[in-house]
């Protein structure tokens, strides 16, 4: 073996591509029927069937544990549920597909006029044939998602709802693989194991991460690399909270999602947005002669978002085809095996391989970041400092949403990017003025979510 990558064995791999595109879609194939969750015996099944790849190491961490300021949920399990019509016709099943019941719905068994079932409906009307990917992991709940055709056609009439669901102390769970290298510091490639049968959002990152640790198991790397397979949001906090002090040797890294579809690369950057990473993702893209799009960082997507909080600021992007969102089939059920290409998978594999080599070889020792330099507040542009600079805080419970959609009159989406924003640039480095810059936000919603988040001790002015 090689004391690096060789570019012979780069080439091998490039003309392996399809094989390698092939062997991550047959394990999105064994992996789509499962139904997952943040915790549950979905994940462990899965992890155990990756186990069967790569010697994939699984931890369980123990409901109620505090992590930053979350607390690990109650374990949810599912085995069975179904709407009978006033008929007694099964016209909704759980086992034909699993994203018929909201993720974490806790267990009903009642007999209900459609007006009240109707409250626990979920449908998209602009796609009409479409089942929702719906979930509720904080707030106590259940419901079903349906498309909207068949949501048109319920007849009025008692109908018999059953939810065979249980919501107890148990643990979450996720996995953990590291290739070691030469040195001990790190690349980190993460991807999430929380979302049920489908496929893009996030089976393909899971399945190309698992096939990009199996054949870096057969190569002399310089670099240590360490794969996680966690769940979205809560497995990136309690992964972080229990990792805390090895961070540091993180040195690059990558979120993987998003890896299937038919659609040109984006590459999503770290937030400092001059990191090695950034520059070696762009060369390789550049090089390709493909389409692609680089965008900079914003605070909310996937995990990157706690790697990049604040206190962590950890360099990592995230390398993709079409962004999660951007693609019609996002989160729903036509997110499906027929939307994977086989040569997409291939070609995203190999870009990550490419990667890799580049980050083996790097030589530019002269790359610098920027300094940055605390601020101040000054009149009218204060500076702020988030009281929570490592992950997200748990707003949910902090009713913030509510308060800062009744003061700005502004539709939710919009309030959640204003704290989202607010909460992950507030480190004492930009002022709001910049962060309305970076955010294209206007002041005025920024200025009213930095006052709310003042107020419940989030942030405190400089
Ligand atoms: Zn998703």
């Amino acid at each position: 073996m090689s004391e690096k990558m060789s570019i012979s064995q780069k080439n091998e791999i490039k003309a392996k591509e399809v094989e390698f595109g092939g062997k991550i879609f047959e394990l999105i194939k064994i992996l789509y029927p499962i139904c997952r969750s943040i915790t549950g015996d979905g994940v462990r099944k899965t992890l155990k069937i990756l186990q069967k790849e790569i010697p994939l190491e699984i931890n369980e961490i123990p409901t109620k544990t505090k992590c930053f300021d979350w607390k690990i949920p109650k374990e949810w399990n599912i085995t069975d549920a179904y709407i009978k019509d006033p008929n007694g016709n099964k016209i909704v099943d759980f086992k034909n597909s699993n994203l018929h019941v909201v993720s974490y719905s806790v267990p009903v068994n009642k007999k209900m006029k459609l007006k009240e079932l109707k409250k626990h409906l979920h449908y998209l009307s602009e796609k009409p044939k479409a089942i929702p990917y719906r979930t509720s992991y904080y707030n106590e709940y259940w419901g079903f998602c349906i498309s909207y055709n068949q949501f048109k056609t319920l007849p009025e009439g008692e109908y018999e709802v059953c939810i065979n669901s249980s919501l107890k102390n148990g643990s979450l769970t996720y996995g953990e693989y590291i290739v070691p290298g030469k040195i001990k510091d790190e690349i980190l490639l993460s991807c999430y194991i929380c979302h049920p049968s489908l496929c893009n959002d996030n089976l393909s990152g899971v399945g190309l991460l698992t096939i990009l640790a199996k054949i870096l198991t057969k190569i002399s790397t310089h670099y240590s690399y360490r794969f996680l397979f966690i769940p979205e949001t809560i497995g990136a906090i309690a992964w972080l909270s229990k990792n805390e002090n090895n961070v540091h040797k993180i040195k690059h890294g990558l979120v993987a999602t998003c890896c299937g579809d038919r659609g040109t690369f984006t590459y999503k950057k770290t937030r400092g947005g001059d990191n090695i990473i950034d520059e070696i993702v762009e060369k390789v893209l550049k090089k390709s002669g493909e389409t692609y799009e680089i965008l900079d960082f914003w605070p909310s997507g996937s995990d990157e978002r706690q790697f990049s909080s604040p206190g962590f600021n950890l360099p990592i992007g995230s390398l993709m085809k079409t962004l999660y969102d951007k693609f019609e089939e996002y989160h729903t059920s036509n997110d499906n095996l027929e939307f994977m290409e086989v040569k997409s998978l291939g070609n995203s594999l190999s870009k990550y391989l490419e990667v890799i080599y580049e980050l083996e070889n790097y030589t530019n020792k002269n790359k610098k970041s920027i300094e940055k330099t605390l601020k101040i507040s000054v009149k009218n542009d204060p500076v702020f400092i988030s009281q929570n600079m490592k992950c997200e805080p748990q707003l949910g419970k902090k009713d913030l949403y509510q308060k800062l959609g009744a003061l700005t009159n502004e539709n939710s989406n919009e309030i959640k990017r204003a704290i989202q924003w607010v909460m992950n640039f507030s480190d004492g480095y930009y002022s709001l003025s910049e962060i309305s810059k970076k955010s294209k936000m206007n002041l005025k919603i920024l200025t009213d979510a930095a006052n709310l988040l003042k107020n419940a001790n989030l942030l405190k002015e400089q």
